[in-house]
């Protein structure tokens, strides 16, 4: 049932449009890329399955359940059709800046509930899959503060190092960017602490960073008892920003794209939303030497979870 010639390929947002002219099409490519490695029951994971002619209808011979190539995904009880799914997905993914629910309603014609809704499935399916596994190599790691009227990660360091619970009302995000090289490009990640002293710091470099990695920060204290477990390198920001491999520069440019695209695109995030958000913003940029068409079947391929309105808003 799940046929290569069912994958669909395009390059422009137009080109999805005429890819997928029907629902049919586009579940095909839904089933294509998702059933890749073969069809599977989403109840009980068995694997003889039969398939109905209306195309779309399947069932499980072992539990006897019916259900369509949506149940176990993210578009499981959606009104929207798939293709306007996709193109809500070539959206998200193909702007760097991010875009806010309410151009992606303008811009496909569906409500702002409905625009909504897809961002925040959308960067729940980013969170559930490509954050599992530690970063490792070289590791650059730094924290920044988020909220309020600006980021101002110096006045903010400044505020920090005074004031070890940091500054009132902002949220604190802790960063990690694993170096890349001739194969492979820099990833990053990011999450809300909800403070920088040691014990929280710690804790989130060892979820977060493989054991054994060189781990480069800033004079921090809170880093310092990490040496254990990590190769520790530090950059003295009051004496220099760049020691030889030792800075956390890269990093700092993903900073600052953050820092763009939270001020240019989105008004507030509450510190509720802040993590699924990061997740996203993180998800983006360690895809972007994909093009913008492989990206949405990227995203297709890992659309398991479900996530349900009354979850999300609870
Ligand atoms: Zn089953």
């Amino acid at each position: 049932m799940s046929k290569a010639r069912d994958l669909k390929s395009f390059k422009s947002l137009i080109e999805l449009f005429e890819a997928f002219p029907d629902q049919q099409t586009a579940i095909d490519h839904l089933r294509a890329l998702r059933w890749k490695n073969g069809a599977f029951c989403p109840y009980c994971g068995g694997t003889r399955i039969m398939h109905f002619s209306d195309k779309r209808t399947h069932k499980c011979s072992d539990c006897r359940q019916r259900f369509s190539i949506k149940v176990g995904t993210i578009f499981a009880d959606t009104k929207l059709p798939l293709r306007k799914w996709f193109a809500a997905i070539w959206l998200i993914t193909a702007h760097k800046k991010g875009i806010a629910s309410t151009q992606l309603a303008t811009d496909l014609s569906i409500t702002q509930k409905s625009a909504w809704f897809v961002l925040h499935r959308r960067r729940y399916a980013a969170r559930t899959k490509s954050f599992a596994r530690p970063l490792a190599g070289d590791v650059e790691s730094d924290e920044t503060f988020v909220g309020g009227k600006a980021i101002n990660m110096s006045k903010a360091k400044r505020e920090r190092l005074g004031n070890p619970q940091g500054p009132k009302g902002k949220i604190i995000v802790h960063g990690f960017l694993q170096r890349g090289d001739d194969e492979k490009v820099s990833q990053v990640r990011a999450v809300t602490i909800p403070d920088p002293g040691g014990p929280t710091i710690h804790a989130s470099v060892r979820a977060n960073v493989e054991p054994g990695a060189t781990l480069y920060t800033d004079a921090w204290r809170a880093y310092r008892a990490l040496k254990a477990d990590y190769d520790h390198r530090y950059v003295d920001h009051r004496v220099t920003y760049v020691d030889g491999t030792t800075h956390t520069n890269s990093l700092e440019g993903f900073w600052s794209l953050f820092k763009r695209q939270y001020h240019g695109t989105h008004h507030w995030i509450s510190r509720k939303h802040m993590d699924a958000y990061l997740n996203e913003m993180c998800y983006r940029w360690n895809r972007r030497d994909m093009g913008a068409g492989e990206r949405v079947n990227d995203f297709l391929a890992q659309v398991e979870g479900r996530l349900t309105y009354k979850a999300l808003i609870a």
